[in-house]
């Protein structure tokens, strides 16, 4: 046996509790079977679920050697849908779910061994959820009741996790639950007894924190047979999410927003670990995220209700506009702002009675899977908000996937794959993609503070940015004072461990981005480029590299042409505004430029000639709800936010009404 501290203990009862505590949970649709769990986890304190202690005690379960065959005093009861779902995407070893188990009130353990009929084991998370539906329609229950000698009672289902996760490739062809109900090879494993994966071929995402190249968690990664079949589900929701209405979906997803404000502490945590942005960072993307869901609430309901054109009963033809759900939308996203690329799409696509399907970043799966999670506990119906886990193979086969629009956020190489991959199908696609924003800095300002913003601009999430600075050119007169400024304000970044409050620069979330710095500071150099800060990796576990400024670069460097997406910013003299404005113009990109001058009408006249989505007089890297956000060229295709960000998620529908 293991010796386990209290703290352990407690955790490990939440998982391994005694399982027959709501006998009355039965029958139950699947939401109603969240509740009842939520509900019963209020009342009762020793089967809460709460992540950071469950991972705390995992880890120190995991350092003690617990892991394959830990003979446990109960049985590991997973009772949350929601967590059940996690417990099987993250295929942390000793908290995987395999198998649900029924429970009639009468039975003994005894009895439950020799009953291998009740355990049916799970093949992979669809099957959870079929299996949980067909549990709500008691189709299960009928099936085990039908067997001899079987008489009709009540039974309690329970998701029971031994310890080893099950992958998904083990899936047999249909899944059903009735198939697999009877595990041939197996003994059905009870009371707490540790199974053997019987596939030990991984097909999981490794999670690390990029400051320490830790490894946080494994995540089953979803194959393409899944994918089909939440498509599917998704097909069968979304025309019932559609038809409640507006009020009601609005008032779930006020739900979620009030969910994510209350954890919004854990949410931004969860972020700083996974992809290393600094926690103050953290925090005020996640509250401004919020805000970001306050308006869409607020306004989609109005930007697609019905609208007349012409007055009823004033000519022969009424004319009319409605507004229908596009349907079934793919959500690919990326990783520097996962909060914002990610609710950007997902929330007016739900108001507006889309089902979505959410692909998080490799690097942000983390948080993806909690706002997933977070949806479902706050009453958006699992089958209308589903994640799908893993990096490019994964998205792939979502975009190749029965689905009616896709919102990709990534790189420009990416996204037209992207737009390849659907153009045959004709279906609907934004692209968010990369960028090479310039900004100007006029020879009128005020130094220091032109510095500050603009070092702001090019600096935050370490660069990270789709809209950072990333080409500078300031005038001649004031270069020489400009840089001295910017340099001593971006050498007094403080660069370490994100969680910290106060860091500046966390690691890069992207090992392999050390390369692409590398390689543009190095040609840069070799082309005469000089140093005036940083320019080398910093030699420590994770990812680390130097926020650096780079002087006496020019138009024919990668450094200048390509995105960097680091904290790495080449600064190049210009004669005047229209020098400036031939250098700001020059880039295949076109998310934004910015213009730094106390003259408002000059930074106007500049920005209105330049052929980007995003016009920034003394300031940059900033986007709001109200606006669109709409890259140009190579920068994008599309819009989010804004009225224009709704509108994206329906079809028109014209109505000539003949009188
Ligand atoms: P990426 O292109 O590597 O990946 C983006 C997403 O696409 C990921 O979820 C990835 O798993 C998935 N993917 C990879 N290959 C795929 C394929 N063949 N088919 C379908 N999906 C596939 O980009 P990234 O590193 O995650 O994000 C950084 C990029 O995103 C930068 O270029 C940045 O500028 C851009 N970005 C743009 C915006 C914007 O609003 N314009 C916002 C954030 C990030």
């Amino acid at each position: 046996m293991i010796e386990l501290s209290a703290e352990e203990a407690r955790v490990l009862g939440c998982l391994m509790e005694k399982a027959v505590t709501t006998p009355d949970n039965y029958p139950l649709s699947v939401n109603a079977l969240i509740n009842a769990c939520n509900q019963s986890t209020n009342r009762d304190p020793v089967v809460s679920y709460d992540e950071s202690t469950v991972e705390r005690a995992l880890e120190a379960l995991r350092e003690k050697g617990v892991s394959r065959r830990v003979r446990a005093t109960g049985q590991r009861v997973v009772k949350h849908r929601h967590v059940v779902d996690e417990a099987l995407q993250l295929s942390v070893p000793e908290f995987t779910v395999l198998g649900i188990l029924l429970l009639r009130g009468d039975q003994t353990p005894g009895e439950l061994k020799q009953r291998s009929e009740r355990w049916h084991t799970f093949r992979s998370l669809d099957d959870v959820e079929q299996t949980l539906q067909q549990l709500a329609s008691r189709e299960f229950i009928r099936q085990l009741d039908r067997r001899p000698g079987q008489k009709e009672a009540r039974w309690t289902p329970l998701v029971v996790a031994p310890a080893e996760a099950l992958p998904s490739s083990a899936a047999g062809p249909s899944g059903t639950a009735e198939t697999n109900a009877r595990p041939e090879s197996r003994e059905p494993p009870v009371r707490g007894e540790m199974v053997a994966a019987p596939d030990p071929e991984p097909r999981s995402l490794d999670i690390r924190n990029p400051a320490t190249g830790e490894l946080l968690r494994s995540v089953a990664i979803t194959d393409e047979r899944e994918i089909e079949r939440k498509v599917e589900r998704a097909r069968r929701a979304q025309p019932g999410w559609s038809a409640l209405g507006y009020a009601e979906r609005a008032a779930r997803m006020r739900a979620f927003r009030v969910a994510l404000e209350s954890e919004a502490e854990e949410c931004a945590r969860t972020t700083t670990r996974e992809m290393g942005k600094p926690i103050r960072q953290a925090r005020n993307e996640v509250q401004a995220v919020i805000e970001r869901i306050d308006w869409n609430i607020d306004h989609a309901g109005s930007i697609i209700a019905a609208r007349p054109v012409t007055a009823a009963g004033t000519g022969a033809v009424e004319e009319r506009i409605t507004h229908e759900p596009v349907g079934l939308v793919a959500h690919v996203s990326a990783w520097n702002y996962p909060y914002f690329v990610g609710l950007n799409s997902i929330v007016p696509a739900l108001l507006t009675g889309n089902a979505v399907l959410y692909k998080p970043s490799e690097l942000a799966t983390l948080t993806g899977l909690r706002l997933v999670d977070l949806m479902h506990r706050s009453g958006l119906p699992v089958d209308v908000i589903q994640s799908v886990v893993g990096g490019g193979g994964a998205g792939a086969a979502l975009v190749a996937a029965d689905i009616d629009m896709v919102c990709f956020t990534g790189s420009y190489a990416t996204g037209r794959q992207v737009a390849r991959a659907v153009a045959d199908r004709l279906v609907r696609v934004q692209l968010e993609l990369g960028g090479k924003d310039g900004a100007y800095v006029c020879d009128d300002v005020d130094i220091e503070s032109a510095a500050l913003a603009v070092a702001e601009g090019a600096f935050y999430n370490g660069g990270q940015s789709c809209s950072a600075i990333e080409r500078l050119y300031v005038h001649d007169s004031i270069f020489d004072r400009f840089v001295t400024s910017l340099a001593e304000v971006v050498s007094a970044y403080r660069t370490g461990d994100p969680e910290d409050e106060q860091t500046d620069i966390g690691p890069l979330a992207r090992t392999a981005q050390l390369e692409v710095l590398d390689a543009q500071v190095a040609d840069a150099v070799a082309k005469g480029a000089q140093l005036v800060c940083g320019g080398r990796r910093i030699e420590r576990p994770g990812s680390w590299y130097e926020p650096t400024v780079l002087i006496d670069v020019d138009p024919g460097m990668g450094l200048m042409r390509d995105e960097t997406f680091g904290p790495v910013i080449g600064v190049q003299r210009v004669r005047d505004d229209d020098d400036a404005l031939v250098q700001l113009d020059d880039t295949e990109f076109g998310l934004g430029a910015a213009v730094f001058t106390p003259d408002r009408a000059r930074a106007e006249r500049i920005l209105a000639r330049l052929d980007v989505g995003n016009a920034y007089w003394n300031r940059a890297d900033r986007s709001s709800v109200r606006l669109p956000w709409a890259g140009r060229r190579h920068s994008g295709l599309g819009v989010s936010m804004s009225e224009s960000g709704v509108r994206a998620f329906v079809r028109e529908k014209a109505w000539h009404l003949g009188l």
